[in-house]
């Protein structure tokens, strides 16, 4: 689960060699290391366009950081001539003349764009810029969801930043930078800020060139900043390693009591797991006929109900189609898809499951893009994906689902892939390389962050931007 090449690259004959034979050589990316770490640090430049309002908010959030903030001034925009707009401690910063500073961000809040002329302020923004941003830098614009803008010029005009935001992560993925899109909710730009924070932070690592959209949130008490789910339950199911291992850590580190569930096989890995964070254990197969009430009479043992449901556990059971037997093909639609939907049935039928309660399911490129020999899995999790869409639009109680869309991460999983595969399957990213189990958990704290409530029905990649599908 070791990426060699990835260490080989980074020595100085490894650099050399890689450059002389055109392979790629992919940066070793920065992550998250402590709760008191700030989200952001060094330069940030922003910059808007027409009356975009996103950017006081953006304000707020960035003075709460040791971020130097400028604003672009050159920018012949209203929105930007008051800097206190930007925090009152931003300075503004022509882009007209030779720029000195590198940025660990640029943002550019394009909510105010109404026709595709306005996007010549994007250019006008990023052309000076881009060469500036700094390795390991972030990206990101805030634009409005298309869905919302009822004049044909101004979704263009919305819909045109995905497209720009895409292009953009694939230039700068080199240098282990990346690049994101959020969409506001008209009038929802008080949602934005958890958003903000990790998009802009070293959790986001391995996201890049995603969409997200935000909608409206209600209002939420202070939170923690360095343990937001203090309070909080949290059932992860697949615990017992690799992925849901690294979740049931990363929520636990963020405050959450975590239920670690698995197959009783894997008792002892899942206890280490669960002992090692304070939580505690729950052998069960998610396929049994009888593991929702099992799991619903667990926490009712335990807890008065739960806030965050992660529905984690998969398998593949891999064949092309002709040759796939009957039981691959249920086991694989069971685990991954069928019990996810029969245990937030039966929590929600005995009201377990909290208000502003979280659901995350997990998909994966193979469920947006199809992949060869994986028909059942493939199904199962584009499934996944319908089931997301379909429950956000009925769940109640400010609660949210959401679903994360790994690609290539370091597993055992993935481990067991044939050799050229598993390189091909690393390497075919604007990052280069493989993800870690930690940054699928890093998304998944996020969508539970409390201050997350206006995030609901999205399907976010966890891939690098891999090439392989949207
Ligand atoms: P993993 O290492 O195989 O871990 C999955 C865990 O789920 C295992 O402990 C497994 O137990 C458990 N599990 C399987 N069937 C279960 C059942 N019926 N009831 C309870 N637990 C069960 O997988 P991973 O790589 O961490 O993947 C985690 C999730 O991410 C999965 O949903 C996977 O499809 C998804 N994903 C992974 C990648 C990747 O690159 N790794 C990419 C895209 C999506 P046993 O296997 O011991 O039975």
């Amino acid at each position: 689960m070791s990426d060699v090449y990835l260490r080989f690259v980074n020595t100085a004959f490894g650099k050399t060699a890689a450059q002389s034979l055109g392979l790629p050589s992919p940066v070793p990316l920065k992550r998250w290391k402590r709760g008191d770490q700030p989200f952001i640090e060094g330069n940030v430049l922003v910059g808007a366009v027409g009356d975009s309002k996103a950017v006081s908010h953006l304000g707020l959030a960035l003075e709460a950081s040791p971020a130097k903030v400028f604003h672009a001034s050159s920018i012949s925009v209203d929105t930007l001539k008051d800097s206190a707009k930007v925090g009152n401690r931003a300075e503004p910063l022509s882009l007209d003349d030779d720029i000195e500073q590198r940025f660990s961000a640029l943002v550019f809040d394009a909510t105010g764009m109404k026709s595709t002329e306005d996007l010549r302020a994007v250019y006008d923004f990023f052309h000076p810029t881009i060469k500036k941003l700094a390795a390991h830098g972030r990206v990101l614009v805030i634009g409005q969801d298309p869905a919302s803008c009822r004049a044909p010029a101004k979704a263009a005009a919305h819909q045109a930043l995905e497209g720009f935001v895409r292009s953009v992560a694939k230039e700068v993925g080199k240098k282990g930078a990346t690049a994101n899109l959020l969409l506001q909710a008209p009038g929802g730009e008080k949602a934005l800020d958890s958003s903000v924070r990790f998009f802009l932070s070293a959790r986001s690592a391995y996201v890049s060139g995603q969409v997200a959209k935000v909608g409206k949130t209600a209002e939420v008490p202070p939170v923690d900043a360095a343990r937001p789910l203090s309070g909080k339950v949290a059932l992860v199911t697949g615990a017992s390693r690799g992925i849901g291992a690294s979740i049931a850590e990363t929520l636990a580190r963020d405050g959450a009591t975590v239920i670690g569930l698995d197959i009783a096989p894997t008792m002892h890995e899942l206890q280490k797991v669960t002992d090692s964070i304070g939580g505690k254990a729950l052998a069960c197969d998610i396929t049994d006929e009888n593991a929702p009430t099992e799991i619903a009479d667990f926490i009712k043992q335990h807890f008065d109900g739960v806030d965050l449901v992660i529905h984690n556990a998969g398998i593949t059971r891999d064949k092309t189609l002709g040759n796939m037997p009957e039981h691959f093909w249920d086991m694989t639609i069971a685990v991954n898809l069928t019990a996810e939907e029969h245990i937030d049935e039966e929590l929600m039928k005995q009201d377990l499951l909290k208000e502003n309660g979280r659901i995350v399911c997990i998909s994966s490129i193979s469920g947006i893009a199809g992949n060869f020999g994986q028909t059942n899995y493939s199904a199962a999790k584009s499934g996944v994906i319908g089931y997301v869409e379909a429950m956000a639009k009925q769940v109640k109680k400010g609660v949210t689902i959401n679903a994360v869309a790994p690609g290539f991460i370091e597993t055992q999983m993935t481990a067991a892939m044939p050799l050229t595969i598993r390189e091909a399957g690393r390497r075919m990213n604007s990052l280069s390389q493989g993800g870690l189990p930690v940054d699928v958990a890093e998304a998944i704290a996020w969508y539970c962050h409390p201050e997350s409530n206006g995030v609901n029905g999205n399907v976010v990649r966890v891939c690098g931007q891999s090439l392989i599908g949207k």
